[in-house]
């Protein structure tokens, strides 16, 4: 599972200048599909080669009444979810009463929490440092988010504090079979369709006992194959009705992506695509994951909302030309059998074994139909590619002054390369290496 990073402060202190920096090298991957929009309020970090899941909280000041207490609400909820807290306050204000009134309700949570001493650019450390001792919120790091100064530092000691990351292993995954994520907004129909999925299948439930952001994992068989359902809503926990409404966690869906083999996002037809399934998407493309997308409620639906719905998945999905859209009804189970098709496709192009033959030949096969562009009078050569790795499968280029691949030469190489091997519900993830 991966930990997850909240940051809080203030309006102002430099959360987001922090998030965007600790976040940007993740983005690579989702630069190539334009279009997609991300929110960038949750995003992915890696130091030292753990990842871990940060969220920018936006603004709290404690106090907070009417709209800015439910968002404040929001705020604490991440809070409860985090594994650490960087509190970021600001060196040119000096301490404030609303960091204080902050630092109390840290307090009362004991979490793991670091002292971030942002904007040290320009003061005098040592005097602007000494008022915020005063909060005893454990050890202090001065920083300039603006420019990098001291997070380094401070990332590294957050990763110290983490626990040791296993890389996924192999006779794991033949045990547990293809892990699928069942993912979305509240009210799509979730619950429901893994219910569906389930069926009459034999299940074992490992009822784990958890808190609100462990998703419930079922292993099941089906026709003698042995699968796990990553249940992002729950179900196999509500115990009464007042239970009954999920709590709906996006730290929660992300550590359930991040998880997975084969992501089912689930989306509402009747509601139509909105912000919050762009964003989930989003996060699947960022997490490297296979992807299927269930149009759920597609039951009763008249034939010209139904057209309507279809020009505007094609419009607005063309990024995500590559995953196979299902039109189902969970509440009849209609389609439902269907998902295990895509899901299998999906999985054997996610994990498929790429030999340096093969993909070198494609490659040079690219670049004689379709040379890349000269940079300075120099052509750009690429000579060679093998894999580096799977789920989603990465392919590594070696030439010369690949940096200065432009990314529609990217996309075009990502689809070239998707093509000739069939590739089919994956996103693909295309990597650079200069000299040999
Ligand atoms: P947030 O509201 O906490 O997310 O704060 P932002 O990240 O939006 O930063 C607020 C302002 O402070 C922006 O204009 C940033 O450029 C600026 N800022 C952030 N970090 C630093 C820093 O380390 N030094 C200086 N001088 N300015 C900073
Ligand atoms: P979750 O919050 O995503 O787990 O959603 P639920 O599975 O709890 O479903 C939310 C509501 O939508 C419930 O009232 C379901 O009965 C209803 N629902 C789920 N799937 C369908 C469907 O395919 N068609 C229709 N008409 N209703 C559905």
């Amino acid at each position: 599972m991966l930990p997850v990073i909240a940051l809080v402060g203030r309006p102002n202190v430099g959360k987001s200048t922090l998030f965007n920096r600790l976040t940007k090298s993740r983005d690579a991957l989702v630069a190539n599909y334009a279009g997609l929009t991300r929110d960038r309020k949750y995003g992915e970090a890696e130091i030292d080669g753990k990842k871990m899941i940060l969220v920018d909280t936006g603004g709290i000041t404690g106090g907070e009444e009417g709209i800015d207490a439910a968002m404040a609400q929001q705020s604490m909820q991440a809070i409860e979810e985090a594994d650490f807290v960087l509190f970021l306050v600001d060196c040119r204000d000096g301490l404030t009463p609303a960091d204080e009134m902050i630092a109390e309700q840290l307090r009362n949570r004991s979490k793991p929490t670091l002292l971030v001493a942002n904007k040290v650019d320009g003061v005098n450390p040592d005097i602007a440092l000494a008022p915020f001792y005063e909060l005893g919120i454990g050890e202090l790091f001065p920083t300039t988010a603006t420019h990098g100064r001291g997070v380094r530092s401070l990332m590294q000691r957050v990763a110290d504090g983490l626990p040791e990351q296993a890389a996924a292993d192999e006779e794991e995954d033949e045990a547990t079979g293809v892990k699928i994520a069942i993912v979305g907004r509240p009210n799509v129909g979730k619950s429901t369709l893994v219910n569906r999925l389930l069926g009459e299948e034999r299940v074992v439930v490992y009822d784990q006992p958890g808190t609100t952001r462990d998703s419930v994992y079922i292993n099941y068989d089906r026709d003698g194959k042995p699968y796990t359902l990553i249940d992002t809503a729950g179900i196999r926990r509500r115990k009464n009705i007042k239970e009954s409404v999920e709590k709906f966690s996006i730290v929660k869906t992300l550590q359930a992506v991040e998880d997975a083999n084969v992501v089912v996002l689930v989306i509402d037809a009747r509601e139509g695509l909105v912000d919050q399934d762009m964003h989930l998407m989003g996060s699947v493309i960022q997490a490297g994951r296979a992807l299927v997308v269930a149009l759920n409620k597609w039951d009763g639906l008249e034939a010209d909302h139904r057209d309507f719905v279809k020009t505007e998945l094609e419009r607005r999905l063309r990024f995500v030309d590559f995953a196979d859209i299902h039109f189902i009804s969970a509440l009849h189970g209609t389609g439902v059998g269907h998902l295990y098709e895509s899901i299998e496709a999906a999985y054997q192009s996610a994990t498929d074994k790429l030999s340096t033959n093969h993909l070198t030949r494609i490659l040079q096969w690219a670049v004689s139909e379709h040379q890349p562009p000269l940079v300075h009078g120099h052509r750009i050569k690429l000579r060679y590619a093998h894999a580096g790795g799977q789920n989603p499968p990465v392919i590594v280029i070696h030439g010369n002054q690949t940096e200065k691949v432009p990314s529609h030469y990217v996309r075009y190489l990502e689809k070239t390369f998707r093509k000739a091997l069939e590739l089919h519900g994956t996103p693909v993830k295309i990597e650079f290496r200069t000299g040999d």
